[in-house]
């Protein structure tokens, strides 16, 4: 578990900060170490892996999708040598030099110390949240918004900025009316955002409105909702509540040991990703209370590589590893699938196959195959189920033959989802002899899932 040699640079997050510091950091040969993050500050990726268009982040004149933008970054940093770990940090030291940085895996000891774990959803904290908490309430609408529940039902989104924005426009393509609960009389959004909420038929602007509480029986049937003004306390049935309030930095693991703002916030020189203690940088969102961008933290994550190069050089620390170049390549790259009808699938059909997709497989194999089934249900655009993909990949090869693996978009087959009573994506269920055996919602370590399989083989 502990690595004895000392590494010239480690990075805590996989955000825009985290990946552009460790390309940066990799060109300058320092084979940087990345903790990537799980599920303790957000996904690996970070928050972008939460959206659908990015309009914004410069070479991408068409826009690109969050997912898509971070992995082309993932790819840059590990071709230029960056070694990547998809686990939290659980604990850092900062009190002795070199440092320690340990996740549940590893302990690493380090010569300095990039911080770029960003920021995490805000909850509200209301009394029946951790109840109906993915039964109605999703702090993520591109991953959930397409469950079947949510289709032509009324829906909320809590929030005035623009991923409140962005989120209501995208849930009007599944719900029968987004209901916009914005707690003063303004939206903070971008001009060009509330342009596009305001002109919007099927969204209803609710101002003054903070949320009390939800309800329903076993799934979220409605909001209780009191207008701030006048104190009146009224009910609207929605069967999904989306938060869109904002963002905690990720600050826990360095209290007390750098310095941090009054709201958690690190400590920065001004203009610069210099902190409290020489040695250790910060980028990104987790020390930006003003910009919060992608292109903001990037270029922070640059600085704070450059800096981290400059410190470790004039501290003669430097030791530096020439590599060959990895290829570009990304193992989450997926092609482009053309929908077959009934008849070609039944062709194609091949009942030994361990990989399969869509609901004929599924129907099939459900009914003919006496395998353990591992359905895995994700929607289009949902960053959780794209981390998910490469994790539960690597699992189910272990099993090959064994099982039968069959992936359903939740958007193309609606009925099967329905069905299946998916509240929320990515959702794997596992089925032997027609019998549901168990679901899991999120992501899990890949640890979690072996374990699953083996113990219904
Ligand atoms: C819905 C939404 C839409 C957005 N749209 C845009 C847009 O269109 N354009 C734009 O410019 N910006 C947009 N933003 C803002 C942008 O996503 C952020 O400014 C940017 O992601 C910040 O990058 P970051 O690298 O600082 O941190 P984050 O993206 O927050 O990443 C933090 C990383 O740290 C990791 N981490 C946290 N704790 C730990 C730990 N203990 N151990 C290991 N790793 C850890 C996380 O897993 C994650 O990988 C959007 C944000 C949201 C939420």
């Amino acid at each position: 578990m502990t690595n004895p040699t000392v590494e010239n640079l480690v990075i805590i997050g996989s955000g825009p900060a985290g990946y552009t510091a460790a390309i940066y950091a990799g060109r300058a040969n320092l084979k940087p170490v990345v903790f990537e993050g799980f599920q303790a500050g957000g996904l690996p990726g970070g928050q972008l892996m939460t959206t659908t268009e990015v309009e914004n982040f410069p070479g991408f004149p068409q826009g690109i999708t969050g997912p898509e933008l971070m992995d082309l970054m993932k790819a840059q940093a590990e071709r230029w040598g960056a070694e990547l770990y998809t686990e939290d940090v659980i604990s850092v030291d900062l009190s002795q030099r070199p440092f320690t940085v340990r996740s549940e895996e590893r302990e690493i000891k380090t010569h300095s110390l990039i911080i770029a774990t960003g920021a995490t959803a805000k909850r509200l904290g209301l009394p029946n949240e951790h109840a109906f908490w993915s039964r109605g309430i999703s702090a993520c609408a591109i991953c959930d918004g397409a469950t079947p529940i949510f289709h032509g039902a009324e829906l909320a989104v809590i929030g005035a900025g623009d991923s409140a924005a962005e989120e209501s426009i995208y849930l009007t393509k599944y719900g029968s009316k987004v209901n916009l609960l914005v707690r003063s009389e303004q939206m903070r959004a971008s001009k060009a955002m509330q342009d596009r909420v305001l002109s919007n038929p099927k969204i209803h602007v609710h101002w003054n409105t903070e949320v009390v509480d939800v309800f329903g029986d076993g799934h979220m049937d409605g909001v209780k909702i009191r207008n701030n003004k006048t104190g009146e306390e009224s009910i609207l049935q929605a069967r999904g509540l989306f938060y869109a309030i904002g963002h905690t930095p990720n600050t826990a693991l360095f209290k007390e040991q750098i310095e941090l703002d009054e709201v958690g916030y690190i400590a920065t020189k001004h203009g610069s990703p210099e902190t409290s203690l020489e040695g250790v940088f910060a980028a990104g969102d987790v020390q930006d209370r003003e910009y919060r961008q992608a292109i903001t933290a990037a270029g922070s994550g640059c600085a704070a590589a450059l800096l981290a190069e400059r410190w470790l050089s004039s501290n003669g620390l430097i030791q530096e590893f020439h590599q060959q170049l990895a290829s570009a390549v990304n193992e989450l790259e997926t092609q482009p699938v053309a929908k077959k009808t009934e008849a070609e699938q039944a062709a194609e059909f091949d009942l030994q196959a361990t990989r399969h997709e869509g609901g004929y497989a599924l129907r099939k194999l459900f009914h003919e195959s006496t395998r353990l089934l591992l359905v895995k249900y994700v929607a289009p655009g949902c960053g959780p189920c794209h981390t998910l993909k490469p994790i539960l990949n690597k699992v189910v090869d272990e099993f090959d033959d064994k099982i039968h693996f069959i992936e359903i978009d939740i958007d193309k087959d609606r009925d099967i989802a329905e069905n299946a009573g998916v509240t929320g994506t990515p959702t794997i269920q596992l089925f032997k002899n027609k019998e549901l055996l168990k679901e899991v919602k999120g992501v899990k370590q890949k640890s979690e899932y072996r374990q699953l399989i083996e113990s219904n083989l």
